[in-house]
C-alpha cells in the first residue's frame, strides 16, 4: 500500500498535484477541505460548524477533524486498497498522531510525505487567481493571511515530525504544474523501489 501525505501552506498545490497522484497510482483522493465544503453545501450540522471555522481562516478542531478523516476511510475499505493520498490532513501534530494510530490499526502506515515548498508571495497570488477563478470563500486577502499565519504557527512544526520520521521528501513547489509533478513522480518510485 502506498500512502501519501501531501503537504503544504494553503496555495502550495496540493489540490492540483494530489489529483494528477491519484490518476497515476490508482490512489484515493482524501481531500479534508473537499470533505467539509460538501458538507457547507449539504447545510448538514457538521457543515455549519466546519463553516464557522473555514470562514475565519481557523482549523477545525483535532478530535472533530479526527472523526471526520476516520468515518471517510471506514466508509471506503475497498477505495482504500492500494492506498490514500491525504490531502490537508493532517494540519497538526496531535492529528499526525492520530493518523499513525488510524493506519497502524489497519496493519499500514504513511509511506512517505511530499512537501510542497512554495515562495510566500506565490501562495497569495496563486489563492487570489483561484478565488477568482472558483468563488472559494476562504481565497479572499483577509481570510487567506489568517490561514498563513495558522500554517505558519500548527501545521509547519508537522516538517520536523516528519523529518524525524525519516519519511519527508522535500519537494520545490514554484514553477510550474508538469515540471513539479514529475519531480514528486522521481521522489515516490524511488521509494517504491
Ligand atoms: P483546504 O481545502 O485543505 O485548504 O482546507 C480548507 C479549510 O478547511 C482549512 O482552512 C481549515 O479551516 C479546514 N480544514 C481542512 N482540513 C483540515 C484539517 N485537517 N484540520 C483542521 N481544519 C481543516
Amino acid at each position: 500500500m502506498l500512502n501519501i501525505v501531501i503537504f503544504g501552506a494553503p496555495g502550495s498545490g496540493k489540490g492540483t498535484q494530489s489529483e494528477r497522484l491519484t490518476n497515476e497510482y490508482g490512489l484515493l483522493h482524501i481531500s479534508t477541505g473537499e470533505v467539509l465544503r460538501e458538507q457547507i453545501s449539504q447545510g448538514t450540522e457538521l457543515g455549519a460548524i466546519a463553516d464557522s471555522y473555514i470562514s475565519q481562516g481557523h482549523l477545525i478542531p483535532d478530535d472533530l477533524m479526527v472523526n471526520v478523516l476516520a468515518d471517510v476511510l471506514d466508509k471506503n475499505p475497498e477505495k482504500t486498497a492500494r492506498g490514500v493520498i491525504f490531502d490537508g490532513f493532517p494540519r497538526t501534530i496531535a492529528q499526525a498522531q492520530a493518523l499513525n494510530d488510524m493506519l497502524a490499526k489497519r496493519g499500514t502506515r504513511v509511506s512517505a510525505v511530499i512537501g510542497l515548498e512554495v515562495d510566500e508571495e506565490d501562495l497569495i497570488k496563486r489563492m487570489l487567481d483561484r478565488g477568482r477563478q472558483s468563488g472559494r470563500a476562504d481565497d479572499n486577502i483577509e481570510t487567506i493571511r489568517e490561514r498563513l499565519v495558522v500554517y505558519h504557527r500548527q501545521t509547519a512544526p508537522l516538517r520536523d515530525f516528519y523529518v524525524s520520521e525519516g519519511i519527508y521528501l522535500a519537494i520545490d513547489g514554484n514553477g510550474d504544474i508538469e515540471t513539479i509533478f514529475r519531480s514528486i513522480k522521481a521522489s515516490i518510485d524511488d521509494i517504491k523501489g
